[in-house]
């Protein structure tokens, strides 16, 4: 079951506090996504991976967090339309805001996270803009693979996942035919993204339909 309480976090950036949402509880049944997105229940609790400041439009995983960017930028336009984007869902909006901060800071696993978990607001949303918002992450996400360690397989099989979803099956193709890593779980999704791209389908699939196939 699902528990999510509301706590008080003081603003690194205009010291005032505001009471947040903090998941104190949470369970999934059944099979990630092929991106590792979980499933129920844990899926819906997205509100709780980001807070927003309400006084000054900070946003963070925790508003207590070190901020680190020159005082007008949450004030700038880039920040406030999201470069122009316009979501359809208020998470994928402070997504793309944590986006545009880890890019000030230079942090290039918060860059492709940001990115990610603003696709899948995108997704539930059913906004046009999960493509280009994919699109964006995949060079944060290449440049995560080239220095990974053990998640290298996970970051290889979200990249199939990406590439195929908007729509890149040759260069899906292309890099992935004759890979074979050490899981045999991890095979199998790939041998599954293979298949699908060669029939041109950038739909969601979910672990369940590689192993119940
Ligand atoms: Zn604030």
């Amino acid at each position: 079951m699902t528990i999510i309480r509301n706590f008080d976090e003081k603003c690194s950036v205009c010291g005032k506090s505001s009471p947040q949402p903090v998941l104190t509880s949470t369970n999934s049944f059944g099979y990630p996504d092929l991106d590792f997105r979980p499933p129920e229940m844990q899926r819906s609790t997205m509100n709780t991976w980001i807070h927003e400041c309400p006084h000054c439009g900070y946003v963070a995983g925790n508003l207590e967090e070190d901020a680190d960017f020159p005082d007008d930028f949450l004030k700038s336009d880039e920040y406030l339309s999201c470069e122009g984007n316009d979501f359809k869902s208020d998470l994928s909006k402070l997504f793309y805001r944590s986006y545009l901060i880890s890019r000030h800071k230079g942090d290039v696993m918060m860059c492709f996270l940001s990115l990610r978990n603003c696709a899948w607001k995108c997704d539930d949303y059913e906004d046009e803009n999960a493509l280009s918002i994919r699109r964006l992450a995949l060079p944060y996400l290449d440049e995560l693979i080239k220095t990974a360690d053990e998640d290298k397989n996970s970051l290889l099989l979200i990249k199939a996942y990406f590439l195929r979803r908007i729509g890149e099956f040759e260069k899906l193709l292309r890099e992935y035919e004759g890979l074979t890593i050490d899981d045999e779980v991890m095979n199998s999704v790939i041998l599954f993204q293979l298949e699908r791209a060669r029939e041109g389908d950038t739909e969601c699939y979910t672990v369940e339909d590689v192993v119940e196939k």
